[in-house]
């Protein structure tokens, strides 16, 4: 085999890098309790209950973003899915640790909070995605609070969703702006779903109100006879249009051609892998050197090529095949890669080898809630004979939708919430 290729495969996770040893005992800490890092603790008491799990999140709980468009705007909507993660560990028989993980020692393989220092054995790092406020010419913390108080997209943190739901309650009349960020983000069909919604809420609700979005990127295929036709009236839609900056003070947005006036908006800037990858220098650079934004790590196995004992997962992780980039940033996807990696370090446990199972995503897309219409988009992965990755995206109509999205997500949380 050619250096080149075997170094590609090996980077990607394709050849065997690693002796089975004994791992009982051994500890595998797990940064971010969102969809990667909790499929990796349930998946790791599954596979491997020798082993001590610890999960780490700054926060008390789990909240998820999955069908929260519609609870924005449907009062029939069900509740938003939170879960304390002082019962899930005890449910699943981890150890929880409330607290921001401030510094990783790979040499020492100590993480660092405020107040303590963990040893680990096994490093799982599923912190999520940060915003990048810069590119907006926002450098000054309070300004960047005061923004995310007062005009969050709640694309962060899905604790802030309640919040957002208030504004939008409030939200009686005049411009209301969106942005969504430039690709890759989380969720790609998320931002388009929402202002489906919201411009079905304006108009079944006799809102004197428009939505104007600004998207730099090309409008999503799908969607856009529903947002350039069905709600003309109530959307004003800029594709390929780049914020430069924002003025809270004055309400404004500017772009490299308007500077647009809103009453209210949900403003959501570039995002990047969590402030923690940058810190640990797990960032990827590309061939000239620059940071990419987002985590280093292999395709297959989401190991560092840093270090064998860390795993990158969820959104945070980068490149994965120069065919199509970046896995989507799903929930689900998140939780295939959580399971993937839990696999590999019981691997260590019991010294079998395991076959490479690839992620896949299912994302439920709603353009509209009476009369409910649904779409299905499905994303599969095979490996292509000489090794890469290859990606297959469908999109699937549903003609009576009755229920699938509900289904899906039950599903996903019986695998890391509720067993
Ligand atoms: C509006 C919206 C709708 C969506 N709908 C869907 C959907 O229907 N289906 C789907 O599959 N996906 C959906 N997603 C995407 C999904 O929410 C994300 O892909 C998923 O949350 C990624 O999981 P993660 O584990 O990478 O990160 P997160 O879920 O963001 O979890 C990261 C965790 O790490 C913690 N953390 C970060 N840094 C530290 C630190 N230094 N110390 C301690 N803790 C730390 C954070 O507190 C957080 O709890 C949606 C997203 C949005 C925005």
């Amino acid at each position: 085999m050619k250096a080149g290729r075997r170094q590609f495969l090996l980077a990607a996770g394709l050849l065997p890098l690693f002796r089975p040893l004994s791992a009982a005992g051994e500890r595998v800490v797990i940064i971010g309790g969102g969809w990667g890092g909790l499929s990796a603790a349930s998946h790791l008491r599954r596979l491997a209950p020798e082993l001590d799990v610890v999960l780490v999140d700054r926060q008390p709980a789990f909240t998820s973003f999955a069908l929260s468009n519609r609870w924005l705007v449907d009062p029939a909507a069900g509740n938003l899915v939170r879960h304390d993660y002082a019962r899930l560990a005890q449910t699943w028989g981890y150890r929880f640790v409330q607290a921001s993980v401030e510094a990783i020692d790979r040499a020492q393989r100590v993480v660092t909070t405020a107040t303590d220092r963990l040893p680990y054995d096994w490093l799982i790092l599923s912190p999520g995605i940060r915003e990048n406020f810069a590119a907006w010419q926002l450098t000054d913390p309070l300004a960047v609070a005061e923004l995310r108080q007062r005009h969050s997209g709640a694309m962060l943190n899905a604790a802030d969703l309640p919040l957002l739901k208030k504004r939008l309650a409030g939200f009686t009349g005049g411009d209301l702006l969106m942005t969504i960020p430039p690709a890759p983000y989380r969720c790609p069909p998320a931002p388009y779903e929402r202002a489906m919604l919201i411009a079905w809420w304006l108009k079944t609700q006799n809102i004197r109100g428009k939505l104007v979005i600004i998207d730099p990127n090309p409008v999503m295929p799908a969607f856009k006879s529903i947002l350039l036709e069905r709600f003309k009236d109530q959307i004003t839609y800029l594709d390929h249009a780049k914020v430069r900056q924002v003025d809270v003070a004055r309400k404004t947005v500017s772009t490299d051609i308007d500077e647009i006036r809103f009453d209210e908006a949900l403003l959501s800037p570039p995002q990047e892998a969590a402030d923690l990858l940058w810190q640990a220098g797990l960032i990827r650079r590309d061939e000239g050197g620059q940071a990419t934004g987002w985590g280093a790590q292999a395709g297959f196995d989401f190991r560092s090529p840093e270090d064998e004992r860390v795993f990158i997962i969820g959104d945070a992780a980068g490149l994965v095949s120069p065919l199509f980039g970046l896995f989507p940033k799903t929930g689900h996807v998140a939780n295939r890669m959580g399971a993937i990696v839990a696999r590999q370090i019981a691997v260590r446990v019991t010294g079998k080898s395991v076959p490479v199972v690839l992620p896949e995503s299912v994302c439920y897309v709603l353009s509209s809630v009476d009369p409910l219409e649904q779409m299905r988009i499905e994303t599969t992965y095979r490996q292509r004979v000489d090794g890469f990755l290859m990606q297959q995206v469908k999109q699937i109509r549903e003609p009576n939708p009755a229920g699938e999205d509900v289904a899906w997500a039950a599903g996903m949380y019986r695998d890391f919430l509720q067993p």
